[in-house]
């Protein structure tokens, strides 16, 4: 329902913007109450105010710790203008109505970022005006609430559209802005107070984050909601909404093309979060041809992703597959519509993607947290344990195999020459199982192992792996080491004439 404004608290930290918005209220005979500083900007205006000390009958004490906090401001917002016995209440004790708080809290978060003392920002915790915002959120039915210098204008607009009053829905609209606000306040001083970024502080500052309901979670059956701004990364050039399945790739998908930044055109092709095909090449299409040779039978309904512009010649290899996702940072303007004509979903990657360096999950009845997994080795980390190096093409092929074996789900083993993956064996029991999936899919695409490389996720517990690999032709092997039984994997290296390096470096991905 609509209702005039007949009474304003304002106290704000920042006194910009404010003008406008009380030559409104003025317009409208609004009774001004506010506090020290708010009010002498507010009578410099030439606005006639109500100091809060004269409302309460109680001095601003404990250097501005206590300010507002009174039942004669609180009870003027919170009264409910509908219950007979609240207004009787709000009579007898003289309490009069306040149906505008404006706020402007003290920036917290942005004295944390100055590097002040402990000291100061504890003073930055807004403790009368957190309380104002909740307070005229709570009571939307009755009171509008300002919890942002951002909103003025809008509500300036607003007052002036409706003659001084407001409506409902745009007072609940403004109290679900004002408890976000609020929330995210109290989620900042948590982080600070507790002194990290601990389990719950990124999980808070995570779910802060802008809801998009999905149409249903990992299955029709279960409900999914993706709380993040997907708007601040990708362009959505063609298809439906990203599904929860899609999100799940496309995050596994970008952070595997992170690898492949730099240096040629690169290609992956994933399916449930593991790579299927990856290549790298002197073209787009020629990567992309090579990484769908790896595994075409997986690759149907695959999310793509690739490090250079689509040229049209990519783009008309990419129409003869079903695929769900595309993400590319650009498309060349004739190869869009060749890909727009079928039913996928097209993402243009605005940016290179800022991951958050932790990453949570529920579990049992709480949540887990962990650094995510930032750290990729190059040549510079190898360690060789064996009587020969790799040389230096299957050196290019340890380090290409070990960047897409860190972003394999465990156990795994990637087989793959340079700039070719091969095969992997993907979230397999044990490596031995692993190997032996890769093995046995390279064969069945038509892929010769001799000379090609292994790498592993983690360290080798008996020498089989080697053994097995040696076989079927492998010649050079990358694994972080650290098994008691090291030594034995190494002596088989060498008695099979198989090169092998350590990097000390373990990427388990459950
Ligand atoms: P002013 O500059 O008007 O003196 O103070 C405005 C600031 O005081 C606003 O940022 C507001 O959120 C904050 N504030 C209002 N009431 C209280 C209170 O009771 N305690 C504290 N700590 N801050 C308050």
């Amino acid at each position: 329902s609509s209702r005039p404004i007949r009474a304003a608290l304002l106290s704000v930290y920042h006194k910009d913007r404010l003008a406008p918005l009380v030559q409104v209220l003025r317009q409208h005979g609004v009774t001004l109450y506010s506090t020290g500083g708010t009010q002498q900007f507010l009578e410099e205006q030439g606005a006639e105010v109500i100091a809060v000390e004269d409302l309460t009958g109680f001095p601003e004490v404990f250097g501005g710790r206590v300010k507002t906090l009174h039942p004669k401001v609180f009870g003027g917002i919170l009264h409910r203008r509908h219950e007979a016995g609240d207004l009787a209440q709000a009579e007898q004790y003289g309490i009069p109505p306040i149906d505008l708080v404006v706020v402007d809290l003290y920036p917290f978060e942005e004295t944390v970022a100055s590097g002040a003392q402990e000291q100061d920002v504890i003073e930055k915790i807004d403790i009368g005006g957190i309380s104002l915002l909740r307070a005229a959120a709570k009571n939307y039915r009755d009171v509008l609430v300002i919890s942002s210098r951002d909103q003025y204008a809008a509500v300036t607009e607003l007052l002036i559209a409706k003659n001084g009053a407001t409506d409902l829905d745009d007072r609940r609209q403004y109290a679900a802005a004002a408890f976000a606000t609020t929330s995210h306040y109290d989620t900042e001083i948590f982080k600070y107070v507790s002194q990290d970024t601990a389990v719950a502080g990124t999980a808070l500052r995570l779910s802060a984050q802008p809801a998009t309901p999905l149409r249903y979670g990992e299955n029709p059956h279960q409900a999914g909601t993706f709380y993040g701004d997907l708007t601040a990364l990708f362009d959505q050039l063609h298809g439906k909404q990203l599904s929860y399945n899609n999100l799940v790739d496309v995050d596994a998908a970008v952070a595997l093309m992170a690898e492949f930044t730099d240096g040629e055109p690169a290609c992956a092709i994933l399916k449930h979060t593991n790579a299927c095909g990856v290549a790298q090449a002197a073209t787009l299409r020629e990567a992309y041809v090579n990484a769908l040779s790896c595994d075409p039978t997986s690759a149907f309904g695959g999310v793509i992703i690739v490090n250079k512009e689509v040229d049209a010649a990519t783009a008309a290899e990419l129409n003869q597959l079903f695929f769900e996702v595309l993400i590319a940072p650009s498309f060349a303007a004739e190869a869009l519509p060749v890909l727009q004509s079928k039913k996928n979903r097209i993402l243009l990657l605005q940016k290179p993607v800022e991951f958050p360096k932790k990453q949570v999950k529920t579990l049992l009845n709480g949540i887990i947290e962990q650094d995510a997994d930032r750290q990729t080795e190059t040549a510079a980390d190898f360690r060789t344990v064996t009587q020969s190096a790799p040389t230096v093409e299957e050196t290019a092929a340890l380090v290409f195999a070990g960047k897409i074996c860190k972003h394999t789900k465990s156990n795994t083993i990637v087989l793959a020459r340079a700039g070719q993956l091969l095969a992997s064996g993907v979230g397999q029991t044990s490596r031995v199982d692993a190997l032996r999936q890769a093995i046995e899919k390279a064969r069945a695409f038509g892929f010769d192992l001799h000379g090609a490389v292994m790498a592993s996720d983690a360290f080798f517990p008996f020498s089989d792996c080697v053994e097995i690999a040696g076989a079927a032709g492998i010649r050079a092997v990358v694994q972080p080491g650290g098994s008691i039984k090291d030594a034995d994997t190494i002596r088989a290296c060498d008695e099979l004439g198989m090169t092998m390096v350590l990097t000390g470096v373990r990427h388990f991905k459950h």
